[in-house]
Formats: structure tokens, sequence, C-alpha cells
């Protein structure tokens, strides 16, 4: 496996790089948006294929590199299901996986930091996001925080994990890099409380000063999503011509969304799934059957779709449209 920590020292962000093996899919957490040629570098060197990127939660202290990677790279970006709609191309629910090549992470859903903080548990480490922090908690005074939540979080499902389970945090700024579940229930000084109250009242006495980045930070990341008038650009179209052109007979449906969502949304009628993460091999193993057809890709939220009809024009295609803002719109 490869896995890689990288550090932003402006942020004292920590980046999470993870793969299978060289020359597969690779994954990225909490990437920081000035950090993107380092990570397009070793993702090169590696011959990695970047496929998703995900942000534990709307970061208040750097601006997020992940709308910059999916351009760079057309990878989808993933956020809990609480983050702002137009953010991210795939949100996730708690206790759902997210799966690249022979790789998977459950989603916990952690709020207390902020109201969309999510942990991700892949085998024996957890990326713990800003909830929990080596011999330190997140803070939870904005962005909808909340101590009895975080409480919560962390004494009733991050600290029910084996404890040897390794604690990677999107932040330290006292020079650590990894702890176990068990170092912090015995020695993260916050934790030593008998009580959610106690816990709280800890973290409202803490009175720390606001990041120095978050009102240019979390605007920023709140913007990541494409916009309705850059998917319009790119062969977008409303729902009403979908149906029109998707009953010619010449016609082909794709729904590029992953299993997961389409339990949560079904399909529209007629559709066929193609996974946008494997949307390549299938229009390499079809050019025949789609030459001169309609093409029309739908997604969740029209990003990923987006990047179909960028991905398809590599391959010859001419009639290529998508559902500018996605199934979730409807
Ligand atoms: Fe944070």
């Amino acid at each position: 496996m490869i896995f890689r920590q990288l550090f932003d020292n402006i942020s004292s962000t920590y980046t999470y790089v993870i793969s299978s093996g060289i020359g597969r899919e690779a994954l990225i957490i909490d990437p920081v948006l000035e950090k993107t040629d380092q990570y397009i570098q070793l993702l090169t060197q590696l011959d990695l294929k970047l496929v998703k990127v995900i942000d534990t939660h709307i970061h208040a202290d750097h601006i997020s590199g992940l709308a910059e990677l999916r351009d760079r790279t057309k990878c989808i970006t993933i956020m809990g299901e609480q983050a702002p709609a137009d953010v991210v191309s795939m949100h996730i629910k708690d206790n759902e996986s997210i799966s690249i090549e022979n790789i998977q992470l459950k989603a916990l859903y952690t709020p207390g930091h902020t109201d969309d903080s999510y942990s991700f548990l892949m085998n024996d480490r957890v990326f713990t996001g800003d909830t929990l922090l080596i011999k330190g908690t997140g803070r939870t005074d904005f962005q909808n925080g909340n101590s009895y939540d975080q409480y919560h979080s962390i004494f009733d499902r991050l600290l029910k994990l084996p404890e040897e389970t390794f604690i990677y945090p999107a932040h330290d700024y006292k020079g650590e890099n990894v702890s176990t579940i068990g170092e912090e229930k015995r020695f993260n000084p916050r934790l030593q409380v008998s009580s959610s109250q106690e816990y709280a009242s800890i973290m409202e006495n803490l009175k720390l000063s606001n990041p120095k980045m978050m009102d240019i930070a979390i605007p920023a990341n709140k913007k990541m999503g494409l916009s309705i008038e850059k998917q319009k650009k790119l062969n977008g179209i409303n729902f009403e011509k979908l149906l029109n052109l998707s009953n010619k007979e010449n016609s082909i449906l794709i729904d590029l969304r992953e299993p997961i969502e389409i339990e949560r949304k079904a399909p529209i009628k007629n559709s066929i799934n193609v996974p946008y993460s494997i949307l390549q091999n299938y229009l390499k193993d079809n050019k025949n059957l789609l030459k001169n057809k309609n093409i029309i890709f739908y997604c969740a939220v029209g990003e990923r779709s987006s990047l179909a009809v960028q991905t398809s024009q590599s391959y010859n295609l001419n009639q290529i449209y998508h559902l500018i803002g996605g199934i979730n719109n409807l």
C-alpha cells in the first residue's frame, strides 16, 4: 500500500495520499490548494491515477485543493451529506463506504468541530479530521460547532474503535504525526473528563482567536462546486430536453453515479449505470456502439456529468449532452 502523510506548514494541515500500489487508483484526504503541484508531482512519479478527493469538513484555516484537483485530474470530489449541496460532486452518509481499487474507507459522521465533520476508517487507521487531534480536539466555537456533539462523536464513536487503531488527524501544531485510540484515551488532556458537561465547559473556556484565513477560507471552500454557468457551457441541457432526446431511438442515457447513490435516489427510466470511475474504460470498450449516438450523461449534481462531457470529447464522439444540476435537482 502507498500511504503518504504530507504537511502544509502554513496552516499545519495534514493531507493524506492513499493507494493500493504504484500504477493504481489513488485517493487524497484534505488537500491544501497551495500544495496542488506537490500532489500532482507525487501522483505522476508513482504513476497514480487520482480518482477521489475527500474533505473531512468545510475548513476555516486554509483553502481546500478539492476544486483545483478536480479541474486538473477530473477526479470525484466527496464530502458528507451535511456539507452544502453544490460544493462536491458526491455526498456520503454515515456508515457508507468510499471505494477505490482495493481500498475502502468507511464514513463515520462525527459532528462537533463543525456540523459537517466526518472521520474515515480504513482498516487499522482512522482519519479524524478536526474531531480528534493528537492530545487535543478541534475547537467547537464556529461553523455550527457543538461541544456536546463532539463529546459523543469522540466517546461514543471514535474511542469505541480498537485501542491499537492509528489516529491520523487533519492538523497538528506540536510536531506529532500519529497516535492511537488507546494513547488518546489515556493521555489526551481534554478526554480526562467524566461527563459531556465537563467536556463542554473545557471547550467553552478555550477563548481562542479566529483563524487568520477564516473570512476568506470558509466562503471559498463553500464555492468549490462547478457552477451552473460552467455546467451549461459543457453541452448542458435541462430535464425536459433530456426526456425528449432520450426518447429518440438513437440515444443512450448514462447514469454516472455509484451504487450507494442509486440506492438513495432511483435512476431516470431507461438509463444504464456506468459509474464515473469506470467511464474511460467503458468509452474505450464501446467505441463502435457509441458512434453516431446521442449520449446523455447525468449524475448527482452535474459535476461528474460535466467532466464526462469533457472526457468523451477526446473519444471522437460528437453528440454528447449532460443534465445541468444533476438528478438531485429534479
Ligand atoms: Fe477545521
